[in-house]
């Protein structure tokens, strides 16, 4: 059976982030964590430095949090109740550890499990209202005794077939076992499925941050308050995020301190619900004198910044005038990190 601490590690990392930008996550994770035991042992900050640009932070926290219980424990709990007790396993995840790593008999229903079941039985409702019938009929599916007797590996069948069979954009019916009966292949819309509510608009947030540097070629920085979005990690020092944008003066009288600060450019990023313009300003000073926490501005790269927080550095070092800022010195050179998307390349996990 496969390991459960990987198989649990590659679902985590794969919640709302693409297979390409998990697998070398997922491989250095391994070399640093090589057990459940190590990752629980491990300082919380390393596991946010190892996890920074995977986005999500919470899932980060969750995973460390989860780690303990597990280790404490003396193992990864076999049935669902217990796997999904642990934090950060939702339903989902514990049908998949369940079923992969344990054969417990459950079917983990993902993006590309709905797609499958959707054409299979060419279910027409929408998501997300259609999740609920889609799921009972993965259940369906999985009763089947065949199913039943390896649950893990027709969990596993189940995402290749979305994977690299019943793909988004076209189907390769002829290559399917489920050809002859499949409904939406038979009303001639298996593509067209499965159907999409109109998406709300995803409203739009501003922010100001400040790139302070002294003349020892440190940075401010200050950690955001655990709990919330991207609780627990480092940030410059900015203003709120909020629906109207900031007047230059109007953000400047919340600046960490008195300095000469000037426009160092504009990082725009999106997170699930939202998506953010940031300004950035930045000022060069002797001695810092303000609330936070001075970093090397040669050490950032292994600073755990969140993704937005590095597209700030890569601009706003870059654009300070500083001597040797980030950018300018590669210290950040691979700060933009991968792409943070909703999953939709197919389902497979690196483990
Ligand atoms: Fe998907 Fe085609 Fe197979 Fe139906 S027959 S499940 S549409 S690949």
């Amino acid at each position: 059976m496969p390991d459960p601490y990987h198989v649990w590690l590659s679902e985590i990392m794969l919640q709302q982030t693409t297979v390409g930008a998990v697998i070398p996550y997922y491989e250095r994770f391994l070399i640093r964590f090589p057990t459940v035991e190590s990752l629980a042992a491990a300082p919380l900050d390393d596991v946010l430095t190892a996890w920074a640009g995977l986005g999500y932070y919470a899932r980060a926290r969750n995973l460390h949090a989860c780690a303990r219980t597990v280790a404490a424990a003396g193992g990864f709990p076999r049935d669902l109740a217990g796997l999904g007790a642990l934090p950060g396993i939702g339903e989902y995840t514990a049908r998949a550890v369940g079923a992969i790593a344990f054969d417990v008999p459950a079917v983990p229903v993902d993006g590309n499990v709905e797609r499958v079941v959707a054409r299979l039985f060419g279910v027409e409702a929408p998501l997300p209202g259609a999740k609920p019938v889609l799921r009972g009929l993965a259940d369906r599916l999985g009763a089947d005794p065949d199913a039943a007797a390896r649950p893990g590996d027709f969990a596993q069948a189940l995402f290749d077939l979305g994977a690299t069979v019943c793909t988004p954009a076209s189907p390769a019916c002829g290559l399917c076992p489920w050809m002859a009966g499949c409904a939406g292949r038979l009303a001639g819309i298996a593509g067209e499925l499965p159907r999409r509510g109109a998406k709300p608009a995803r409203p739009l947030r501003h922010g100001v941050h400040f790139w302070l540097e002294d003349a020892g070629g440190n940075v401010l920085l200050r950690r955001r308050p655990e709990a919330g979005l991207l609780g627990g990690m480092a940030e410059l020092p900015g203003t709120d995020w909020r629906a109207l944008p900031w007047r230059p003066e109007e953000a400047l009288a919340l600046a960490p301190m008195a300095a000469s600060w000037r426009p160092a450019g504009q990082v725009r990023h999106g997170f699930t619900h939202f998506a953010l313009t940031l300004e950035l300003f930045a000022a060069r000073v002797d001695r810092v004198a303000a609330e936070g926490f001075l970093h090397p501005v040669g050490e950032l790269r292994a600073a755990a910044l969140p993704s937005v927080m590095r597209k700030c550095v890569a601009m706003a070092a870059g654009l300070a005038g500083s001597s040797g800022g980030a950018a300018g010195r590669g210290d950040a050179g691979g700060a933009v990190e991968p792409v943070i998307a909703r999953r939709a390349a197919p389902k497979q996990s690196p483990a």
